[in-house]
């Protein structure tokens, strides 16, 4: 079992194969970033494989593959096998834009993958195209289509966007109750590489727009997700709200992050990483454990989202870098 500073059980790795992305999202990455890490700097997924082990065999049980856009690494299926392969029972999960799904959604499944969260901002086309910055609606809802098809567990993220999207909150859930799956609103965060004249909006706007349709009832915390459930009894439907800006959902993390180039990250908040990249190039199995070991000894009480942007400051963190 792996446990933090604080006493809490760590079980969960999310972990970026690239920072590349096939979408320009105005909250992300509205602009393609002056360089890309180099590729020589990447892992490959036996060394990034080499560490999940180590975190697997210390109590790890959920995997989480994000991005930037994790379906544009090539291969990403074998990897998935790989770890599938490791240990069969894991929560092997996956958050894409869903962009890819219609000719990859059988072979991820085929390799073991058993969730995905798919971002789906808007049912507009030309919303659509405004927020990504490309024509991208139609493969998106084929990619969900696909995915349901194929029996893999599909949830939907949401960042409303006051004057772009806020309209269709209602449109999101009912899509997705439609379908019978998970809509999840992200309140947006702000950062320093998103486009600054996005307004977010907070979990009260949100939640009030669906009260101006459905009545809803608080169920709580999602386990240790920061996730927030709300019940609507008239549609017999579960959504979620994740404000991260909050800290309430600290006390239960369970989760570290580990880069395409290594760094492993104890809290998204915080710049501090340390990189298991040497370790596991040279083959260091008990290297890369020591690494673990120090961040999470060193892993943050809790973030200070709140407190920071009270004073001003912005995250400097991008999202397609850690994978949100
Ligand atoms: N490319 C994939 C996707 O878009 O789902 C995976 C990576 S993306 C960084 C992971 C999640 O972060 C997505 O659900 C996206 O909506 C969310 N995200 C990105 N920037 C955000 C921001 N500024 N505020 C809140 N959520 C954000
Ligand atoms: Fe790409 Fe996902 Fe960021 Fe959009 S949110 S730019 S799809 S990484």
């Amino acid at each position: 079992m792996l446990i933090d500073g604080h006493g809490r059980e760590v079980n969960y790795l999310r972990v970026s194969v690239t920072e590349r992305c096939n979408f320009r999202c105005q909250y992300c990455m509205p602009e393609k970033p002056f360089s890309w890490v180099p590729k020589e700097n990447l892992l490959s997924f036996e060394e990034l494989f080499l560490f999940m082990k180590v975190a697997i065999d210390s109590g790890v049980n959920k995997i989480r593959l994000t991005g930037g856009e994790p379906l544009l690494r090539e291969n990403l299926d074998t990897f998935i096998k790989m770890i599938h392969d490791y240990k069969p029972d894991i929560d092997l999960a996956l958050t894409s834009n869903g962009y890819l799904l219609p000719k990859s959604a059988q072979k991820l499944k085929d390799a073991g993958l058993k969730r995905l969260n798919i971002s789906l901002d808007t049912l507009k086309p030309a919303v659509a195209a405004q927020i990504a910055q490309k024509n991208v609606l139609g493969k998106v809802l084929e990619g969900i289509e696909k995915a349901l098809d194929v029996g893999l567990g599909v949830k939907i993220n949401m960042v409303p966007l006051k004057g772009v999207n806020d309209g269709e909150i209602v449109d999101i859930l009912e899509y997705c109750y439609d379908r019978g799956i998970k809509v999840r609103f992200i309140e947006y965060m702000e950062n320093s590489y998103a486009n600054s004249d996005l307004q977010g909006m907070h979990g009260k706007e949100i939640l009030a727009k669906v009260k101006e349709r459905y009545e809803i009832k608080t169920v709580g915390r999602e386990g240790a997700s920061p996730s927030f459930n709300y019940y609507i009894e008239e549609l017999d439907y579960e959504f979620g709200l994740i404000d991260p800006h909050k800290h309430d959902f600290c006390d239960n993390c369970n989760r570290i992050r580990l880069t395409a180039e290594g760094h492993l990250i104890p809290c998204l908040y915080f710049d501090e990483a340390l990189s298991i990249a040497e370790s596991v190039r040279e083959g260091d199995v008990e290297a890369a454990a020591k690494v673990l070991a120090t961040v999470l000894k060193e892993k943050p009480k809790e973030n200070r989202w709140s407190t920071s942007l009270e004073d001003g400051d912005t995250s400097g963190r991008a999202f397609y870098q850690t994978g949100g």
